[in-house]
């Protein structure tokens, strides 16, 4: 066991509480990291306020970054000091993994919310017992954490990890539903519905590719400033507004594609509407249980597309580093979405993200 510090969730909608607990050593396939830097992503906060089923006391986390302590054994692809940064788990057994999409993996709910190690330990434990952790195989708010070898990237020791950390989901997900899902090709149109991180993050893709009109859609108007920043040709203030003529008053026969962050049925709906034929929308949102879209079928009549994605539909290994060395080359400039925070100023922090203060709170760890 290793003493480290995590943020406990007790009970739901309730703050963290920085406790010390006992971490166990990595098993088979397992590594120890330290925790350098983590984001904080919209997942953790829904599942901090909103019941899904998952077992309390509990450390959540998922965006870690840091530099590998330990492995236990049969660990070959990291060792002792390299830099890491964390994604989701998988079991790279099932047919899923085989097709290289991990993101579907049938594991996918036990590996990143059953609160336990595949092997069935329960990674922390703190005064009053076991604590649920192992949060999409990592558990990062926490000063070390346990993780596989699957889900555990190498990166570059000379970048910062604060600004790396976010790669493990947010930046992952809506660049990847870009590059990845829509893949759209230079001078075709893309809309982006939602500002945050992830919808940010997929506008930085789509300018990077070269879409154009690139149409930035969101109810923030600071947000809607800085989208113009990265790249966004158009933007749309969604005040009440017809949102779907706005875009046919841009773009007459439709939009090319459309990446939803919102999971809002009536925004969704306004989406299909303005599409062009042959158009796709990829929503990548978790709505709360119970929403549903109402569409007119006759609307994906046309070649369209209405579709989900998880996670960028990005096989971590191979994407996170090839969209680091896009940020490398100045192509992909996400440091303008991070604000760091100290590591006991975690409720600070999630406060600031929830009231839209700022885009993609990271917390220091070290
Ligand atoms: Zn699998
Ligand atoms: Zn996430």
């Amino acid at each position: 066991m290793t003493i480290v510090t995590a943020a406990v969730l007790h009970a739901r909608g309730a703050p963290y509480v920085l406790e010390q607990v006992d971490l166990v050593e990595p098993g088979a396939g397992q590594i120890r990291i330290r925790i350098h830097a983590c984001g904080i992503c919209f997942t953790d906060v829904g599942v901090q306020n909103y019941e899904q089923g998952l077992p309390l006391p509990q450390v959540l986390g998922h965006e870690g970054a840091g530099v590998v302590e330990a492995v236990g054994p049969g660990v070959t692809g990291v060792a002792p000091g390299d830099h890491v940064v964390l994604s989701y788990a998988s079991c790279g057994q099932c047919v899923r993994c085989a097709e290289h999409a991990p993101q579907y993996c049938r594991q996918f709910l036990a590996l990143n919310y059953a609160g336990a190690l595949p092997d069935g330990r329960v990674p922390m434990h703190g005064a009053d017992g076991p604590i649920a952790a192992a949060f999409f195989g990592q558990s990062s708010f926490a000063t070390h954490v346990i993780a596989y070898e699957r889900n555990t990237v190498k990166v570059p020791a000379d970048l910062p990890l604060a600004m790396l950390a976010p790669f493990g989901c947010g930046l992952q997900t809506g660049a990847g539903t870009v590059y990845n899902s829509l893949a759209p090709a230079a001078g075709q149109s893309l809309g982006v519905f939602g500002t945050g991180s992830v919808g940010l993050a997929a506008l930085m893709a789509a300018a990077d590719i070269g879409c154009t009109p690139l149409i930035a859609v969101d109810r923030n108007p600071a947000r809607l400033d800085l989208a113009r920043e990265l790249g966004a040709t158009h933007t749309i203030l969604a005040d009440g507004r017809d949102v779907t003529a706005a875009i046919r008053a841009i773009l007459p026969d439709g939009i090319d594609h459309i990446v939803d962050t919102t999971g809002v049925g009536p925004v969704i709906r306004a989406g299909v509407e303005a599409l062009a034929s042959r158009g796709q929308l990829a929503m990548l949102a978790v709505t709360p249980p119970g929403t549903e879209i109402t569409i007119d079928p006759n609307m994906l009549l046309g070649g369209k597309a209405l579709r989900g994605a998880v996670e960028g539909d990005a096989d971590p290994q191979a994407f996170i580093p090839w969209l680091i060395a896009r940020h490398c080359a100045g192509r992909f400039p996400h440091e303008r979405l991070v604000t760091t925070y100290p590591f006991s100023a975690i409720n600070e922090a999630v406060a600031d993200m929830k009231a839209g203060k700022v885009i993609k709170p990271v917390l220091l760890m070290s």
